[in-house]
């Protein structure tokens, strides 16, 4: 299941998210998204069984809003939930289903954080994704082609922030001092999108 290969990602890059952030931020990206998704996983035995994904995804979010700390929890946890609610009671995923809940979720980020792409953000992984997703569905692509084709989208929008100059969140206060570093939010979208190509 994608929300505990997601945690089991995110766990084993820790450090090197929360090395990201202590160039750019105050070093605690990785163990703030550690717990989050530990908090998700450990609320999945506790959800009734055959419980619709969409569902199983808005428990997760609002279980990684409790738990995590930081800018990120509210962003991550709301990208979950509005991402749960557009797949509704549906108990199969399609490839439509999941791109339109990709699109709520990168919509309730963008309204949450009020960043735009190119600010340096998660936004800079998670636009790019959604987009590449939608292409290839429109392109005649299944379930496996979009997800694979949204990680590797926020692999390389990741990737195109290194020489940005961040505009939101906390690395914004260093202003030119934050360029020449990978934006650690957009870092570990891409492990997490990577986790639900891996999974699908
Ligand atoms: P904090 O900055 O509070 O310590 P984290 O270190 O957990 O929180 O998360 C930092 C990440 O959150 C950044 O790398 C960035 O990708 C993301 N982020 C911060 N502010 C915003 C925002 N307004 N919109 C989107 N993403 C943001
Ligand atoms: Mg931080």
């Amino acid at each position: 299941m994608w929300i505990r290969l997601a945690a089991e990602r995110v766990t084993a890059e820790a450090d090197r998210l929360t090395a990201l952030d202590a160039a750019i931020g105050d070093g605690d990206h990785g163990h703030n998204l550690e717990r989050g998704f530990a908090a998700a996983v450990a609320a999945l035995p506790e959800l009734p069984e055959g419980m619709p994904p969409g569902k199983v995804l808005v428990a997760a979010g609002r279980a990684i809003i409790s738990k995590t700390g930081g800018a990120s929890g509210p962003l991550y946890g709301t990208a979950l939930r509005r991402a749960g609610k557009a797949l509704g009671e549906a108990g199969e995923i399609d490839a439509a289903g999941l791109g339109a809940a990709l699109r709520a979720a990168l919509e309730g980020v963008q309204e949450l954080g009020k960043a735009v792409e190119g600010d340096k953000t998660l936004v800079d992984a998670l636009g790019p994704a959604v987009a590449a997703y939608e292409s290839t569905l429109t392109a005649g692509g299944d379930l496996a082609a979009c997800t694979r084709a949204a990680a590797d989208a926020a692999r390389e929008g990741a990737e195109a922030t290194i020489p940005l100059q961040a505009r939101k969140g906390r690395a914004s206060y260093l202003g030119e001092r934050s360029v020449g570093h990978m934006d650690p939010g957009a870092s570990s979208t891409t492990l997490i999108l990577e986790a639900l190509a891996d999974a699908v």
